[in-house]
């Protein structure tokens, strides 16, 4: 079994001291900033003027622009968009590192895929959080916090694999529990868990599965609460306490409705599927894409997302959460979360 770190196992004197530098005040950026704040650390925001840029204010930090905050900060950690992160860096960041300094991410894409290539004088580690950045905030709040994986490309000062542990728990992922890893796999295993299970797979079963009823001549509210709204209850079981904690809640007809069908959904042909997403992760075929992607100014992920947004279980769903008013309490920051 792997070593997980907690608290307790951590000493976080080697980042106290230093001054900290959140760039972006997005999901991540604002529930990291104002996590180490909150656990005794100095941090700054670093941001372009904006709607970040106000919330970060408001929410009482010390900001200055992306390039200012660099030129401070002995910890500069980069909570950007990954497809943006390269040109921000190129212009306002390296110019202002110097040995020593420690350059920090919350995912291993850019480097790992050759688009920010660190100086060889600065420490480089990557913290992250295994969750949306709103729940990485409103867990803390809640005195709890979201697992992460930490993990060292480049040690030049001797510390930083504690500057990493250190950080982790400021933003309150040991009181969860903290993994190492390396950038290769934090990136191709988060890369392969947002297409294949979380993300991609996920929507791609609930639509299948509301079509596959609404085609049949079923209501389509009837098909949004089984196929969508119910999703959550089922996967709250799960993550408290396991396929078996959750099997052990619903019905035996369900359970075994569970165990004969769900292989015919999910078989062979899909675990088949799944292996050539990770071998386009793995060979950067999937980088690539979305780089270009990106530099040709997104046509592709434009036109699927008007698409999408179109969709019956779109119309449905917001017609029905309109009268479940408590879904949406608290979570209006939340709207653009992504498990990214
Ligand atoms: P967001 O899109 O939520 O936030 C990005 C922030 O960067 C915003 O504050 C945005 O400000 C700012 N920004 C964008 N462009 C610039 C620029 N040119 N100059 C200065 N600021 C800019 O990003 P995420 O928090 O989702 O992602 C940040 C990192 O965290 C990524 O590496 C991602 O992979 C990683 N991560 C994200 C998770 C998540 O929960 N979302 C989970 C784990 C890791 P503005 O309002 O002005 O656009
Ligand atoms: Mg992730
Ligand atoms: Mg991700």
């Amino acid at each position: 079994m792997a070593k997980v770190y907690y608290n307790n196992e951590i000493n976080e004197s080697v980042l106290q001291g230093k001054k900290i530098a959140i760039l972006g005040y997005g999901s991540q950026g604002h529930a990291h900033a104002s996590n180490l704040k909150d656990s005794g650390f100095d941090v700054i925001v670093g941001i372009r003027p904006g709607k970040s840029y106000d919330q970060a204010v408001e929410d009482g930090h010390e900001v200055y622009s992306v390039q200012e905050a660099s030129a401070k900060a002995d910890i500069i950690m980069i909570l950007l968009p990954d497809e943006r992160q390269t040109a921000v860096y190129e212009n306002e960041v390296k110019p202002e590192l110097s040995a020593g300094k420690a350059l920090v991410f919350a995912h291993g894409f850019n480097v790992h895929f050759n688009q920010i290539v660190p100086p060889s004088d600065v420490d480089v580690f990557l913290v992250a959080p295994k969750g949306p950045g709103h729940l990485v905030r409103r867990t803390f709040e809640q005195g709890a916090g979201v697992p992460a994986l930490f993990a060292v490309y480049q040690d030049a000062t001797g510390q930083a694999r504690d500057l990493a542990l250190a950080y982790a728990k400021g933003v309150g992922g040991a009181r969860a529990g903290v993994l190492e890893t390396t950038f290769q796999e934090e990136t191709e295993t988060d890369l392969f868990g947002e297409q294949a299970v979380l993300c991609g797979g996920t929507t791609a079963l609930v639509k299948a599965g509301f079509e596959t009823l609404v085609e049949a001549g079923y209501q389509p509210e009837v098909a949004y609460f089984e196929c969508l709204h119910e999703l959550k209850l089922i996967v709250d079981l799960m993550y408290e306490d396991g396929l078996a904690g959750m099997r052990y809640s619903i019905s035996d007809t369900a359970q075994w409705g569970d165990f004969v069908s769900g292989p015919r959904v999910v078989n062979a042909d899909t675990k088949a599927r799944m292996k050539d997403i990770l071998e386009d992760i793995q060979t950067g075929k999937f980088a690539k894409g979305w780089l270009l992607e990106n530099q040709l100014n997104r046509p592709e992920f434009n036109a699927i997302n008007r698409r999408e947004s179109e969709h019956l279980i779109e119309k449905v769903g917001q017609e029905l959460r309109e009268m479940m008013p408590f879904v949406k309490a608290g979570k209006k920051k939340a709207a653009k979360e992504v498990v990214s």
